[in-house]
């Protein structure tokens, strides 16, 4: 039997929600070809957190667990990956499209010769020839792209297939890899987190301001509708240029492309230098004076009105329900 074997990322021990999606979509790549999906993870994992991957349809779980890999090493990492897919004789390896992934997806294509997908965007439209969808250009068009070798490596885009739940009783098994301390190249000496924040690149929900905020005083009302809502913040590139907030808040072209499933665009344009970074969101909702903003035409839902108004509005309304509910 063919296999697809898909790569979990922990953080922590835990598997965040880019895993239980691919770990979906990996499966059901295996169902469409009759082939048996099998998810690697590596670090010190709980069991409790490993059978949580049979809910989303992967019948055996690998965990790699070696106290050199408590922190990411990326060749090490891909080594063990690499033979994974070797051992288990996988045709198709699944990751997420993380930025761990970046590092690893392209050195476990090297080491297999494998043909690589980046930004897929959807299950492959064929199987032979293997051709799967994928974002380009920051996602402002698609291309089909054919893989022509025997192993090939998917990266998948994050919120564009979904979480699926097609429980299965699952294995947990301890899988060997051979890794010489040659092949760490780096060692991880100090880590600081940042704590009490939720990060951008994992917020099902991001509350982001615009030059339309006015300025950096007014950003109060906008971090309490993010706290009511367990959401991240984040702003355009003029925000940030002009130092009312971070530079790691910055989403777009030359920010961060962020895939939430709901993104609040507050006194946000919608230039399509901004849209670029934004629009994998599952549902937009914009807050602009002008009727004419681009940004209505991306967004799922508008309200045309002076932010300074309708924040407070809409801070007091979640307050209400968040007590309510
Ligand atoms: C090469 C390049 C790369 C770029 N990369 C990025 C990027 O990564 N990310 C990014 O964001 N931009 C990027 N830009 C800049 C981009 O082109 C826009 O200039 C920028 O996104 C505009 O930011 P904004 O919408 O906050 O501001 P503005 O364009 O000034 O828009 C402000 C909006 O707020 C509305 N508004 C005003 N007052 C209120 C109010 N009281 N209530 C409600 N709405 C109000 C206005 O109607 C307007 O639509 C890039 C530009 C270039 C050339």
């Amino acid at each position: 039997m063919s296999k697809v074997l898909i790569y979990a990322e922990n953080f922590d021990g835990k598997f965040k929600k880019a895993n239980f999606e691919i770990v979906s979509y990996g499966a059901e790549i295996a169902r469409q070809t009759g082939a048996e999906a099998i998810v690697l993870s590596i670090g010190n994992v709980p069991d409790e957190e490993l059978k949580q991957l049979s809910v989303y349809g992967a019948s055996r779980v690998l965990s790699f667990n070696d106290g050199r890999f408590d922190a990411l090493e990326n060749q090490a990492y891909a080594s063990v990956i690499a033979q994974a897919v070797e051992k288990e004789g996988a045709e198709i390896v699944v990751f997420s499209n993380s930025n761990t992934s970046k590092a690893l997806a392209p050195r476990v294509s090297v080491k297999l010769k494998a043909g690589m997908v980046f930004a897929a965007t959807g299950l492959p439209k064929s199987i032979d020839p293997f051709m799967v969808p994928k974002k380009v250009f920051h996602g402002k068009a698609f291309a089909d792209v054919v893989i022509k070798s025997p192993i090939k490596i998917i990266c998948l885009s994050q919120n564009s297939f979904g979480i699926t739940e097609d429980a299965k009783a699952v294995s947990i098994e301890t899988f060997v890899a051979e890794i010489d301390d040659t092949v760490f190249k780096t060692r991880v000496t100090n880590v600081e987190k940042a704590t009490g924040k939720i990060l951008l690149n994992d917020a099902e929900i991001i509350v982001s301001g615009g030059r339309g905020m006015k300025g950096a005083e007014n950003w109060k009302p906008l971090e309490d509708l993010a706290d009511i809502l367990g959401a991240a913040t984040a702003c355009s590139r003029p925000v940030s240029d002009e130092g009312w907030r971070p530079h790691s808040e910055h989403v777009g072209q030359t920010g961060k492309i962020v895939a939430p499933n709901l993104y609040f665009a507050l006194g946000i344009s919608g230039a399509i230098q901004h849209l670029a970074g934004v629009s994998s969101s599952k549902v937009i909702v914009a807050v602009n004076t002008d009727h004419e903003a681009p940004v209505f035409q991306e967004a799922d839902y508008g309200i045309i009105g002076d932010v300074q108004k309708v924040l407070p509005q809409m801070v007091e309304a979640f307050r209400k329900f968040k007590s309510e509910n």
